[in-house]
């Protein structure tokens, strides 16, 4: 071949280089400026910068365009299975955020039912080969809608919260005070659940037995044993979930029975709360405040005892943890310091060893009947928990112990999503009820404290002779613990 047909044809390459890079820029201002109409500038700071998943880190627009709209998630969404309604399936929610994001869709209310019925479960992207991350992008989309968030109620719940944590633990006593003295409606009408930003908590309180009067905290500050005085050599520490702490104290208190029992010497982080309500309610920066909080305390006590699995017993906050770092992806001072901190992070339905634990013959029968286990979405997708709290339970209640089907199927629960979205979470629960009576369970375990309130809500109703039970009291109970109710 002559030359000077290489040099035409190296002409010819570079011409058509400039040209798609002149394309991809055009793509990328357009994308960009509609990027920004649609999060307006001033709103940055409401939301992620990046994504990391399962396929490296993408933009917002990478991640949403990732959807390949192959349809294998109709079949795990909870949404389109009870309403056949394509725009309440992953893929339909996914072409929402492209279409916000391209400007080819101008106002987010448009997506708002389709953005606010998501149960944030995860099984689309456990189930999607592009790894698209559903849930994040929903997020992505509701902080778009106006006012999502930022109600005079749950700036002061959220800033009470993280400022004066205090001031928040004596509201919800005095709420609780109401309750145990037979005045339930007098706490929702002094607006305390309001107040705390959580009027969904009012349900909540109701479908809970017993409300603790001390906190996990305030007792687990005085435990002699979860002192240590700077020697180092500690495995774990725990770290206080907010259900755990406010509400179900008997959890934290089995969980650090079992750690004491089992994992050698640790200490009580002395948290803040993890920032998952924060984050899932529209205040990214509030989300990161209480990040920024629990990374410092983390620092400080690996400062003075070295190398430990930080562990939590509620897998919605203890996935949220792991997930630090995507807050801070356009913050390098934090980033580093975040992926460190996720990476300390365990739940602790991943942290105990089958081994640590006796033979069904020897276990207590604490829990008399079949045993089966509810795979929380923020365990099996949010972590890919799935194996390891099975092998213990199996331990424990040998053949006892019956898979459920559809373990994976969410339970409704969602953190809120019962109070806000009550039709949809009954008819998601009733086929978790149906599934659970179909094996004549008598106790299902759980790892979060949300499945935990839903569905015991849910048995109390229509099978009331069986109960959830959280994974740490199951184990506790099992090996020789306290047998309290939850
Ligand atoms: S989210 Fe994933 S599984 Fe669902 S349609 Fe898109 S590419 Fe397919
Ligand atoms: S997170 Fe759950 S409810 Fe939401 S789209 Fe995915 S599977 Fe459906």
């Amino acid at each position: 071949m002559a030359k000077h047909e290489y040099n035409r044809s190296d002409d010819q390459l570079e011409k058509a280089r400039r040209e798609l890079d002149a394309s991809a820029a055009g793509l990328d201002t357009r994308l960009v400026s509609a990027t920004n109409e649609l999060y307006q500038p001033e709103a940055a700071p409401r939301h992620l910068a990046a994504f990391l998943t399962d396929l490296g880190e993408k933009t917002l627009y990478d991640a949403a365009a990732q959807c390949n709209r192959c349809g294998y998630c109709e079949t795990v969404c909870p949404t389109y299975a009870l309403t056949g309604r394509e725009t309440l399936s992953a893929r339909g929610r996914n072409q929402f955020m492209r279409l916000l994001v391209e400007g080819r869709a101008k106002d987010p209310a448009e997506a708002k039912e389709a953005l606010s019925t998501c149960l944030l479960c995860g099984a689309c992207t456990s189930a999607c080969y592009a790894k698209v991350p559903t849930p994040d992008l929903v997020l992505e989309g509701r902080r778009t809608l106006e006012g999502y968030g930022d109600d005079l109620l749950s700036r002061a719940a959220v800033g009470t919260l993280l400022n004066a944590p205090w001031l928040f633990s004596l509201w919800l006593k005095l709420a609780y005070l109401a309750k145990l003295s037979g005045l339930p409606r007098l706490a929702a009408a002094m607006g305390l659940y309001h107040f705390l930003g959580m009027p969904g908590l009012a349900d909540a309180e109701r479908s809970v037995k017993k409300v603790p009067l001390r906190f996990a905290a305030q007792t687990l500050r005085r435990d002699p044993e979860l002192r240590r005085d700077g020697r180092r050599g500690i495995k774990w520490a725990y770290f206080a979930p907010c259900g755990p702490n406010y509400l179900f104290t008997e959890v934290a208190a089995a969980t650090v029975r079992l750690l004491k029992r089992n994992a050698g010497e640790g200490v009580f982080m002395d948290n803040h709360c993890c920032g998952l309500l924060a984050h899932n309610y529209g205040r990214l920066e509030d989300a990161r405040k209480f990040a920024r909080k629990n990374i410092t305390a983390y620092e400080a006590l690996k400062a003075a005892y070295g190398e430990f699995a930080l562990i939590a017993d509620c897998s919605s906050c203890a996935a949220f943890m792991k997930s630090y770092e995507q807050l801070f992806t356009a913050d390098p001072a934090w980033r580093g310091r975040a992926a460190a901190f996720a990476a300390s992070v365990k739940d602790i339905l991943e942290f105990i060893n089958p081994e640590d634990f006796p033979s069904a013959a020897k276990a207590h029968s604490a829990h008399k009947g079949v045993v089966t286990y509810h795979d929380s979405c923020r365990a099996c997708h949010g972590q890919g928990i799935r194996r390891e709290p099975r092998a213990v339970i199996r331990k424990l209640a040998g053949r006892r112990y019956v898979e459920l089907p559809e373990s994976e199927w969410c339970c409704g629960g969602a953190g809120a999503y019962a109070f806000t979205q009550p039709e949809i979470s009954a008819s998601v629960l009733d086929r978790k009820l149906r599934n659970i009576a179909s094996v004549q369970a008598k106790t299902v375990v759980v790892g979060a404290t949300s499945c935990l309130i839903q569905i015991n809500a849910g048995l109390r109703a229509a099978y009331p002779s069986a109960e959830a039970v959280h994974y740490s009291v199951f184990l506790d109970r099992m090996t020789g613990g306290p047998a309290d109710k939850q």
